[in-house]
């Protein structure tokens, strides 16, 4: 018998026939001696719908008030699936995060778990219940009602999983597992059965909208055994998803490269003629941090006579923003030449921790893209991920050439492991 936790977003509670399914699914994994807590989403569309109405009754809406609205989704949702269990003569009982006691720090709409009392959950597990908990919901010290940001049910299950040390959580989503891309964009994608706890992070920093980043970055703190699987399988489908594990535990068939992410939202700004001085730096991006944007990519220019240029990116929502700062501020104070600025712009990322051992995957990267006349316009490495920001045009071309050129089509061989 192992402990189970299982986490359904809001796709797979969308409908009455959906939580009908969910409840089928949990039945199944208690027949076979498991116990069972399951965290579930609002109905999909819901969370939306609350904040919208909140939003119209108050434009500008006080966040303890906002989180008091946001959390009833998930509340809806734990008491109709702990109906349908009981349809099915399943024992079950559903707990908010208050009733847990899920503590969090007071920041209201994104807040942090701090801590989970699982002696409740173990007291109703004990009893042979099955515990349906509400995701993205907790209170903070002084029993105000938090929410942990969008995408936050995630973070729930896996935060659970960790307090209750369970064999393993389980994220049942509307997609069967992590892809090497987004098949929508590359028709050839291919799930992945197991990728390292390292590269899911990437992808989820990068925007693969899979996993909330903060549940993966639970995750690996806590080594807690997570998998991603689809809940519009049957029920009695024994597909594994895709496993995130953590690199000692990885064979030796893993591929260097796992995934290409890729986001539209970003746009470059490169300030032109600034003098290469001590401060310069700080000079351009201070009052850009202050305004609390958040700069992606930054390059700096070799400087010739004493001037250089500086570049970054930005999401593209800030652009405006950005460039105003720039212009009314920056531009004056520093004496740049210019701000000149790109809104159609794109990030492709190659992402693997083979490429902490293997030479020459930028390289191979830039050679695939040069092949089909893609120009690179700005190159970011990390240990385990290369980025490069190309015309938002050739995005999707960009994606499938690399797809190819890294044969993410195939699965991991001995070959492909020497490439
Ligand atoms: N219902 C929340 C949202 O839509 C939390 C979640 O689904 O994970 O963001
Ligand atoms: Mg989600």
């Amino acid at each position: 018998m192992s402990l189970i936790v299982q986490k359904y977003g809001g796709t797979s509670m969308g409908s009455p026939e959906r939580i009908r399914e969910v409840a089928r699914r949990v039945e199944r994994f208690v027949k076979e001696g498991h116990q069972v807590v399951v965290v579930v989403s609002a109905m999909s569309g819901e969370t939306n719908r609350l904040l919208a109405l909140a939003k119209e009754l108050n434009p500008d809406p006080d966040p303890r008030e906002l989180d008091v609205i946001a959390s009833t989704g998930e509340q809806v949702s734990i008491g109709l699936l702990a109906l349908a269990l009981h349809k099915l003569g399943v024992k079950a009982k559903s707990c908010t995060g208050f009733q847990v006691r899920i503590l969090t720090d007071d920041a209201y709409s994104k807040a942090r778990i701090l801590s989970i009392d699982e002696e409740n959950m173990r007291r109703d597990l004990a009893t042979g219940h099955v515990v349906v908990v509400a995701g993205f919901q907790g209170i903070d010290a002084k029993g105000n009602i938090t929410t942990l940001g969008r995408g936050g049910s995630d973070t729930t299950g896996v935060a659970l999983a960790a307090a209750l040390t369970a064999d393993e959580c389980q994220i049942y989503t509307d997609v069967d597992g992590v892809y090497t891309t987004d098949p929508r964009v590359c028709p050839d994608a291919r799930r992945l059965d197991t990728i390292t706890f390292e590269e899911m992070l990437e992808l989820a920093s990068l925007g693969s909208k899979v996993l909330q980043i903060r549940s993966v970055e639970f995750a690996g703190k806590y080594k807690v055994k997570l998998r991603v699987l689809s809940s519009f399988t049957d029920v009695n489908s024994t597909d594994m998803g895709t496993l995130i594990t953590f690199e000692e535990d990885q064979n030796m068939e893993q591929a260097i490269i796992s995934g290409i992410a890729f986001n539209r939202d970003e746009a470059k700004i490169t300030v032109v003629g600034v003098p290469d001085r001590p401060g310069v730096a700080f000079a351009i991006l201070g009052p850009v941090a202050d305004a609390n944007i958040e700069v992606d990519m930054i390059i700096q220019n070799a400087s010739i006579e004493g001037m250089t240029d500086f570049s970054f990116t930005v999401h593209r929502n800030d652009f405006k923003r950005t460039m105003q700062i720039l212009e009314s501020n920056v531009k004056p104070a520093i004496g740049a030449r210019a701000i000149v600025g790109d809104d159609k712009i794109a990030k492709v990322s190659l992402v693997g921790i083979g490429m902490r051992t293997h030479a020459g995957i930028a390289s191979k990267m830039f050679r695939s893209l040069s092949e089909e006349r893609i120009n690179i316009q700005m190159i970011s490495t990390s240990e385990i991920k290369t980025s490069v920001v190309v015309d938002e045009k050739y995005m999707e071309l960009a994606v499938r050439v690399l797809h190819k050129a890294f044969e993410l089509d195939k699965p991991a061989t001995e070959e492909r492991m020497k490439a």
